[in-house]
């Protein structure tokens, strides 16, 4: 596998990014902001599901106000995002961790200077996030809404930040479609270090958010670009979390939690192991422990795969064998093999050092 790029280490809020820290799990909530016990609760789902950091929209005066209330209630890192509106940047850096903005759509230098002073002051960096539905017209107009265009409008926002000495920048670069996503990212690496924040944005429902993070992230991930990212999906907060986490681990950049190796199931099946499989997948959701488990529905394949996994069951007619670390330690009828499963995955995953 491709090494991580080597970029700047920044901290959002406790979290760090980019360097050698682990990749980061970033959503964003939908309520209006200035609802705080709505954004509050929102942010206590996100951070039970395993995110790491969360964004919230902050659209006018009475969202940039509720920070303060909203800041006090949550741990996890508080990004604010921000478009136009220099005053609505000036009173969420009061509170927040992080600014989302594009000094190139704030207007006048001396108002970015006021941002980025502020930004100064309280150590927050700030994210540029480009997005190919909103660039400048100069760009637009140039390049259209291309990959070209996107990497342009980040350098030219990036350049504002430097030209003020400011350098704790990260960056994102979001199209609604893989290909130019992909291209705006790969293009722009490797003229910095700064740490990058992936995303395809708009991505659309569960499936298809699904089907194209994984291809245009997890591409992203093979090469080694991405030090934080979000999976935006049109539908439930924690889906976000769980499938950006699933990228990152699929992608081999984390080694946390089961990996679990299932077999697609054929007319040799012995067994009910759609239903064995969803239940493992429950019941090992907790599991920090980087294990490979495997599940396999008859004895062709499961043998095989069992050498391999750190503990494994093979279904035969009725029943089957429990597997730990290729040796058969067990053999149960079919109700019985799920429980003992479970028991030898939480056994081995006490005894490795995570
Ligand atoms: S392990 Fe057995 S049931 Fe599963 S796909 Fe292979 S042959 Fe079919």
């Amino acid at each position: 596998m491709k090494p991580r790029y080597e970029t700047k280490k920044i901290f959002v809020g406790n979290v760090a990014v980019g360097g050698d820290a682990p990749i980061s799990v970033q959503s964003m909530t939908y309520s209006n902001t200035h609802d705080v016990v709505a954004t509050v609760e929102q942010i206590n789902r996100l951070h039970f599901a395993g995110c790491d950091i969360v964004r919230v929209a902050v659209p006018a005066m009475e969202d940039a106000l509720a920070l303060k209330a909203i800041k006090e209630q949550i741990s996890l890192p508080l990004v604010a995002d921000i478009h136009f509106n220099y005053r609505l940047a000036l009173e969420a850096a009061k509170w927040v961790d992080c600014i989302r903005f594009n000094p190139g759509n704030i207007g006048d230098k001396s108002r970015i200077k006021e941002i980025v002073k502020a930004c100064n002051e309280r150590k927050l960096p700030i994210r540029i996030g480009v997005n190919a539905g909103s660039l400048e017209d100069e760009f637009e107009n140039k390049y259209g809404a291309t990959a070209k265009g996107m990497v342009a409008s980040a350098e030219y926002n990036i350049k504002f930040l430097e030209d003020l000495g400011f350098t704790d920048i990260k960056v994102s670069l979001k199209a609604s479609d893989v290909d130019r996503t992909v291209e705006a990212y790969r293009m722009l690496r490797p003229k910095n270090n700064y740490p990058f924040h992936l995303g395809v944005t708009e991505a659309g429902t569960l499936f298809h958010a699904t089907v194209k993070s994984s291809i245009g992230l997890g591409a992203l991930l093979l090469d080694g670009i991405g030090d934080t990212m979000r999976v935006s999906i049109t539908g439930e907060l924690e889906e976000e979390v769980k499938v950006a986490k699933a990228i990152i681990k699929d992608s081999g950049r984390a080694k946390d939690g089961v990996n679990i190796i299932s077999c697609p199931t054929c007319g040799r099946i012995e067994a009910d192991l759609v239903t064995a499989v969803a239940e493992v997948e429950r019941r090992t959701a907790h599991i920090k422990a980087p294990l490979d488990i495997s599940v396999m529905g008859c004895v062709v394949n499961a043998i095989g795969e069992a050498k391999h996994a750190d503990v494994a069951i093979a279904y035969g007619k009725g029943s089957g064998l429990i597997m730990v670390k290729g040796e058969v330690v067990a053999k149960l009828p079919e109700n019985e093999l799920v429980d003992r499963f479970i028991y030898e995955v939480e056994e081995m995953a006490k005894k490795v050092d995570i």
